[in-house]
């Protein structure tokens, strides 16, 4: 996959349809991996913020997520090919999921946003069936049981929305605990898709 570096930071300059054929593939292998939506935001606190840019760069995926990364690209003469947001992804997963049986597991959010947006994808993709979803809170105290509940649901992709840089710093403190061939953060996208 070829990569674009904005700030420092490889991002692979994939479409929304490559992303989903990565993901396909990181399922086959049923290894961790994590997925990392780039956007202006994450650059700003990888500048500030050491461990969240060893996140970023450690990341198996970087997608280029949000305007301004993509016009970096262009500006540096090495423009994306397109901009892939992770809220588009939960969506589209969530289509794909009902075709190819991917199980989906909703992490974060407030309560009952999470479940909402399930219903809301629910009623485009009749199909869709959430392996499961909870809120919960990324804390130390929390983390052992928010382990054990997506290891329960056996899922092939786990979204998280706790905001970053948090969502991130947890999904790779947790990456082999967790064990799901995809995770990625999602920030605002329950509440987006439940709007
Ligand atoms: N959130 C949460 N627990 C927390 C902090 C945040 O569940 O301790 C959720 C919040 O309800 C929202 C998402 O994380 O659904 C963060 O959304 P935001 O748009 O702020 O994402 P960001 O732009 O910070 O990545």
């Amino acid at each position: 996959v070829e990569k674009i570096a904005v700030l420092g930071v490889p991002i692979a300059n994939v479409t929304e349809d490559e992303t989903v054929a990565l993901m396909a593939q990181m399922i086959a292998t049923r290894q961790p991996h994590h997925v990392v939506t780039v956007n202006p935001e994450f650059l700003m606190e990888a500048r500030r913020n050491p461990a969240f840019r060893r996140v970023l760069l450690n990341a198996d995926l970087a997608i280029p997520d949000g305007i301004g990364v993509v016009l970096a690209g262009r500006l540096q003469g090495r423009p994306f090919r397109a901009r892939v947001a992770g809220s588009d992804l939960v969506e589209r997963l969530a289509a794909e999921s009902a075709r190819r049986g991917w199980r989906l597991y909703f992490l974060g959010a407030a309560p009952g946003v999470a479940e909402q947006a399930i219903a809301r994808l629910q009623a485009r993709y009749p199909t869709f069936r959430a392996a499961g979803a909870y809120a919960g809170s990324p804390t130390p105290e929390e983390t052992p049981d928010l382990i054990a509940r997506v290891r329960a649901a056996q899922p092939d992709v786990l979204f998280v929305a706790y905001g970053h840089p948090r969502q991130d710093l947890w999904i790779a403190a947790n990456k082999d605990a967790l064990g799901v061939p995809v995770m990625m953060g999602v920030g605002g996208a329950f509440d987006f898709l439940a709007g």
